[in-house]
């Protein structure tokens, strides 16, 4: 048992306090730290089993995955996840089909592109970056991707299957998908334990949660609605992170032992780095690692692992087109 984490969880007056001021209070008196979940080492291990199973697929049909990604507008993070995905399809040995449209392209015409990639045979999954301009409607836009190639797992039908028994998707959300591959590579028991998921987005929450009752956990989720997150929070297993709300997960809200998965990816102020921000998660790490049984940082926990999971959709996409069974 995490010797910090009894101190840290009898104290639950911390509110006014940043997170790394608790940590200097408790920090010394601790000898636990929790074990680091390496999601770059696993997402790279992901990746190396895909270009093995691309080298196959080459071989025995003469096609390689492909993934179209669209990008409306000129923000700066949104190119930059693309040139990510594009780099992440080369060196798995996908076909990468890329399209980049002005600020001010009409709904009309990304739909154009859409239908485009809906019906090349060649790419077996279609994302749209997001978020689009304003004038853009995004059910209009995620709607119009064909289920069979709805590798975000966003499209209703893919999700009310991921809710129903006995119903399997033919996709589910990348980020929630990680997450539970994360845990299994990593030995966690999920069947019988107690999940609590904080944050309920249909991107992470909502499919992580599914995900976790379809493993038989016992799943509570948090949203911003819950009055006593803190005291729900503290009887979870295992925690997943995704609120968006830097260090809201303090020390004091984990179960010693529990197991944390931060999905949360916050830029804050740090004049000291030259971009003049960091990133945090939603989690204070500090103090969850002296509670905690294994946690995942920020970065380099979840985020890898959601490159890796949209290649492991489209693979999975490519195989149904070509008839090929996935070993
Ligand atoms: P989102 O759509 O804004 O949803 C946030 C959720 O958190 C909502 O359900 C909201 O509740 C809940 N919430 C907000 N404040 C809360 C509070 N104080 N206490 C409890 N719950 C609260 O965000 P998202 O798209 O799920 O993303 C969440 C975080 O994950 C962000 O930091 C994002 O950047 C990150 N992210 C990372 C990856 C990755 O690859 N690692 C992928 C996707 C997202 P309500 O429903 O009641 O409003």
């Amino acid at each position: 048992m995490a010797k910090g984490g009894e101190m840290l969880t009898q104290d639950t007056q911390q509110d006014g306090q940043a997170c790394q001021e608790v940590v200097q209070e408790y920090g010394s008196a601790t000898e636990h730290t929790a074990t680091i979940i390496d999601g770059k080492a696993i997402a790279r291990q992901v990746q190396q089993e895909i270009a093995v199973k691309v080298s196959k697929m080459k071989e025995s049909v003469g096609k390689a995955p492909g993934l179209a990604v669209i990008l409306v507008g000129t923000r700066k993070d949104s190119e930059t996840y693309v040139q990510i995905k594009k780099k992440a399809c080369e060196e798995v040995g996908f076909d990468f089909f890329g399209v980049k449209l002005p600020d001010n392209t009409t709904q009309d015409e990304i739909l154009k592109f859409v239908k485009k990639f809906n019906d090349n045979p060649a790419v077996h999954g279609t994302q749209v970056q997001l978020p689009l301009p304003k004038h853009i409607s995004e059910e209009a836009i995620l709607g119009a991707v064909t289920i069979e190639k709805d590798v975000d797992g966003l499209h209703p039908m893919n999700v009310g299957r991921l809710a129903m028994q006995g119903r399997n998707p033919m996709f589910m959300s990348f980020s929630a998908k990680g997450c539970i591959e994360l845990l299994l590579r990593t030995g966690v028991v999920i069947q019988g334990k107690h999940a609590v998921v904080i944050g309920r987005s249909n991107i992470v929450g909502t499919p992580a949660a599914l995900l976790l009752q379809q493993r038989n956990a016992t799943v509570t989720v948090v949203h911003s609605k819950t009055p006593n997150p803190a005291e729900v929070t503290r009887n979870a297993d295992i925690v997943i992170a995704a609120v968006g709300v830097p260090e809201l997960v303090r020390g004091s809200w984990l179960k010693p032992g529990a197991v944390v998965l931060d999905v949360g990816i916050n830029p804050v102020e740090d004049l000291s780095k030259k971009k003049g921000y960091r990133l945090v998660g939603d989690v204070c790490y500090k103090e969850a690692s002296l509670v905690a049984s294994k946690i995942t940082p920020v970065p380099g926990g979840v985020g890898p692992m959601t490159i890796a999971m949209l290649l492991s959709n489209t693979l999975e996409s490519a195989n149904r087109a070509y008839g090929l069974v996935d070993t």
